[in-house]
């Protein structure tokens, strides 16, 4: 008999599960827009040009080799990317109370911080996400041991912020909760706080003493600009918070499977920092030992060199660019074609996705009668629309609202 034996099948994964589906459709008019990966407007995988030139500067690099990172990733790469979502004035960077840690992209930073504070935060064993999320918040906060609850964000009625739901849930919650919080383009509503929400939010969260988390996937995906994007966080760091901010360069530099991503950390001092960053390495050491090398190069050659990183701004900007233009074609599109119901939020809303406000059950339709894959909860990736499907998408949403 086997050890594993009582070992239950897992579920698949919703998202992957629904790529594999995709992918084993032989319908010619088939569109994938479940997985968050940018496609160009001839739907295909997208290398962004500055990627391109930076690693043939790496293959050019006569002195390059394959030595192990050092546990916490070169720090040319973590104070790029710290700088990168502070903001290189941030008092943060300034007053040296910070760290960096490079880690298994977005997913493992979010890992990692949520592992370090089950050891190491003591005054609550709750956490928050919102409802909707990423569907990984969950798993990877109660694997950990977090008390895992949801504060209100969509507002099926306004399709937009339920700010007032979520501010009550901070006020009720207890004392010292972790508040995960998506830094820009929320997934998978694409509804942002306004600047005057996050004053709002930030000022209960202080009086309420929670500690935000902040997980951010898509910075420049949001509105196109690094900084824009980064306001959230910068605000709450002017405002004297200490937090934990996610770092993902999968969607932002198109690297999804180089899995480079870092974990920026802000305390009160530099003596905190230094304490919180053995801590880290002490954990890291454990987990993965060394972060990888490859993507991770990538984004430091451009992060630290003006010319490329200028060149990325405007790779950047063509990907939220196109995002943004199939947001408008497939609105237009679907007033054109008298679609009942409002179409304003798929404009509106910002990023990689569009919260539909399709019911599972159209879901279903779309799938099995158009070859049309989305998440069950009605979640468009908008990059998987193109000129080219768009008036197919439509139509068939058109018939499944009918
Ligand atoms: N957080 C959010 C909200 C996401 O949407 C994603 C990716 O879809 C991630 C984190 C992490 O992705 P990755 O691990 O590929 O960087």
């Amino acid at each position: 008999v086997s050890v594993f034996q009582d070992v239950p099948q897992a579920p698949p994964d919703a998202i992957f599960n629904l790529t594999k589906q995709y992918k084993e459709d032989t319908y010619d008019k088939k569109i994938n827009v479940g997985v968050g990966a940018f496609r160009t407007d001839d739907l295909k995988p997208y290398v962004l040009p500055v990627v391109k030139k930076a690693e043939a500067i790496l293959f050019n690099d006569a002195n390059l080799d394959h030595e192990y990172q050092p546990i916490a990733g070169e720090e040319s790469y973590t104070r790029a990317a710290v700088k990168l979502i502070l903001g290189e004035d941030s008092p943060a960077i300034v007053e040296k109370r910070y760290a960096g840690v490079q880690t298994i992209s977005g997913t493992g930073a979010n890992h990692t911080g949520a592992l370090f504070l089950s050891l190491f935060y003591k005054k609550s064993k709750k956490c928050f996400i919102s409802n909707p999320t990423w569907a990984n918040h969950r798993n990877i906060f109660s694997l950990v041991g977090f008390d895992v609850e949801e504060y209100p964000y969509w507002n099926p009625e306004t399709r937009g912020l339920d700010y007032v739901g979520l501010l009550q849930s901070m006020r009720e919650a207890p004392e010292g909760s972790i508040y995960v919080l998506h830094a820009c383009a929320h997934n998978p509503t694409g509804v942002d706080p306004t600047q005057d929400e996050w004053k709002g939010i930030a000022e209960v969260m202080r009086e309420k003493n929670h500690f935000p988390f902040f997980d951010c996937a898509y910075q420049g995906f949001a509105s196109g600009d690094l900084n824009k994007d980064a306001w959230a966080v910068r605000y709450f760091v002017e405002q004297g918070f200490e937090l934990f901010v996610c770092q993902s360069f999968a969607k932002n530099f198109g690297l999804y499977g180089e899995r480079a991503g870092n974990l920026t950390i802000v305390t009160k001092s530099e003596t905190n920092a230094q304490g919180v960053l053995s801590q880290f390495e002490k954990l890291q050491r454990s987990e993965i030992s060394n972060p990888p090398a490859f993507g991770s190069r990538i984004v430091k050659t451009v992060l630290n060199n003006q010319e490329l990183y200028n060149e990325w701004t405007k790779n950047l900007q063509y990907m939220s660019g196109r995002i943004i233009e199939m947001r408008k074609a497939l609105r237009d599109k679907l007033t054109e074609l008298n679609t009942p119901g409002t179409w304003n939020h798929i404009t509106d809303q910002i990023g990689m996705f569009s919260f539909t406000g399709l019911k599972k059950s159209q879901v279903q339709v779309l799938k099995e009668k158009y070859h049309i894959y989305m998440t069950e909860n009605g979640r468009i990736s908008m990059a998987g629309v193109s000129t080219k499907n768009v008036d197919y998408l439509a139509e068939a949403i058109d018939y499944v609202v009918r």
